[in-house]
């Protein structure tokens, strides 16, 4: 187990079992980003993970990446770099995007976004997983008032008692916390062990995520095309050694459609990957190992319970198509940390109902809106009739022509809306 300092909850050693103000579960993106928010205002927290803590990964010039890859909205970055975790990741490694185009594979509905046209110098970042959440536990460390209890796994949860919730690991230790934040993830054991039910929309469908040196330069541009079986992303990858031809794929098809894509050799599957993007970037020269992730979305019943709440996927997952889940989860991370802190500065208690409930209706009807939008998306996209296609076609190049609404759908999508938290508008970083 590594701590930043000694557990000293082992119950089979110790009765007296720690005693926080805020225990997360789940050290994923979302879970250390909230922990770095509390940390930094002094609450005392405890950050437990499954997995052992990563260490920086030693990057060279191998095309070797991680085929978990987020794409960062604007406000998402600016959030990692006022909690001082950006300016890390970007020296290590990201994929800047200048533009979007999206295009319908059933006609010629196509649409752009350009930074320029938004006042902004890229419209958002490619970032492996693995570096973001490596370069946050990395920050984590720093700090005195955060122990990281790790590998460990949740076993138990109490009720809400005397003001505390009391957790057991499956090493017998236990933690006590005013407050417990379940952040661990779309299948979160603590939803489940506080009994929250949660709604489900199976879209039978599985995302291929693979990544690929095409023969041409990625253009700095995130690609989409929308076929009826599922939407097709190719997201440009960071430059490795001059070569600007790496992409990320996430590529989601119906199931069958995936398991079999999956089970071509990789020369078959260049091939189908080459003709269903339609060489938009030249021939597929390279393709990594492939992985496959079934797509469900899922929305908690509520988010809160006293004395526990839930984040990120914990709470909602959503399909990948607009590449919005950990934006959100980062979201719910950052309206949760500013109600926590108003809270202790007016002496209100940060598990109280009234608090949590706060931070549910700040996010909530957000995180509703876009898993309406994407199971819209995918209904839309995976419609034959010929009305529907024509309509669909004819929409997207009208949308295209129409300047602000155009900047306005795009200012939403990558992060310039007003109804942020501080922040995540602003980078206060550059603003000092
Ligand atoms: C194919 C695919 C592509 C995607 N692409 C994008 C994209 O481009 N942009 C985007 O924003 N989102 C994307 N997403 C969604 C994104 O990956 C998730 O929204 C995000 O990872 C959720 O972060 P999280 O921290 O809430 O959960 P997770 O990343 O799942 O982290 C949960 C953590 O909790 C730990 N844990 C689990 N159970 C326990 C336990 N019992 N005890 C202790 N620890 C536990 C796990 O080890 C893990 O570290 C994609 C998803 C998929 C499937």
């Amino acid at each position: 187990m590594m701590n930043n300092k000694p557990v000293k909850g082992d119950s089979s050693k110790n009765t007296e079992a720690l005693v926080y103000d805020v225990l997360i579960v789940g050290g994923g993106l979302v879970g250390t980003t909230l922990a770095c928010l509390l940390a930094e205002s002094d609450f005392k927290v405890g950050l437990v993970e499954a997995h052992p803590v990563p260490g920086m990964p030693a990057l060279d010039d191998t095309p070797r990446f991680d085929p978990r890859v987020s794409a960062l909205t604007l406000a998402s970055k600016n959030l990692l770099s006022n909690i001082g975790v950006w300016e890390k990741i970007a020296s290590l490694r990201i994929g800047p995007f200048k533009r979007m185009f999206v295009w319908d594979a059933e006609g010629t509905g196509a649409i752009e976004f350009n930074a320029r046209e938004l006042g902004q110098s890229v419209l958002g970042n490619i970032v492996e997983n693995s570096i973001s959440v490596a370069c946050l536990f990395d920050r984590l460390k720093s700090f005195e008032t955060v122990d990281i209890i790790s590998p460990a796994r949740v076993n138990q949860l109490s009720r809400f008692e005397q003001g505390l919730r009391c957790l057991t690991l499956e090493d017998g230790t236990e933690l006590k916390t005013r407050l417990v934040v379940g952040a661990d993830g779309a299948q979160s054991n603590i939803r489940a062990l506080a009994g929250i039910e949660f709604s489900e929309f199976d879209y039978r469908q599985k995302a291929i995520v693979t990544s690929v040196r095409t023969s041409e330069s990625n253009q700095a541009t995130a690609w989409q095309r929308f076929l009826t079986t599922g939407p097709l992303a190719f997201l440009p990858l960071p430059t490795i050694a001059g070569c600007d031809q790496y992409s990320s794929i996430v590529w989601s098809s119906d199931s069958e459609r995936a398991d079999a894509l999956m089970a071509l050799d990789d020369e078959n599957f260049k091939h189908e990957l080459e003709r269903a993007f339609e060489c938009k970037l030249g021939t597929i020269e390279w393709v990594d190992r492939r992985f496959s992730f079934p797509l469900r979305s899922r929305h908690a019943e509520t988010y809160f319970q006293e004395g526990l709440v839930l984040i990120g996927d914990a709470a909602h997952t959503i399909h990948p198509l607009a590449g919005q889940g950990v934006n959100l989860g980062l979201l719910d991370a950052a309206v949760l940390a500013e109600e926590l802190l108003r809270a202790r500065s007016r002496h209100v208690d940060i598990a109280s109902p009234a608090v949590l409930g706060r931070y549910q209706r700040r996010r909530l009807a957000d995180n509703t809106m876009m898993m309406k939008i994407m199971t819209g998306f995918k209904r839309l996209f995976g419609e034959r009739a010929l009305p529907i296609r024509l309509l669909r076609n004819t929409g997207i190049s009208l949308v295209n022509k129409l300047g602000p609404l155009k900047n306005h759908i795009a200012a939403q999508a990558v992060g310039l809306g007003d109804d942020l938290p501080e922040l995540a508008k602003t980078d206060f970083s550059r603003t000092a």
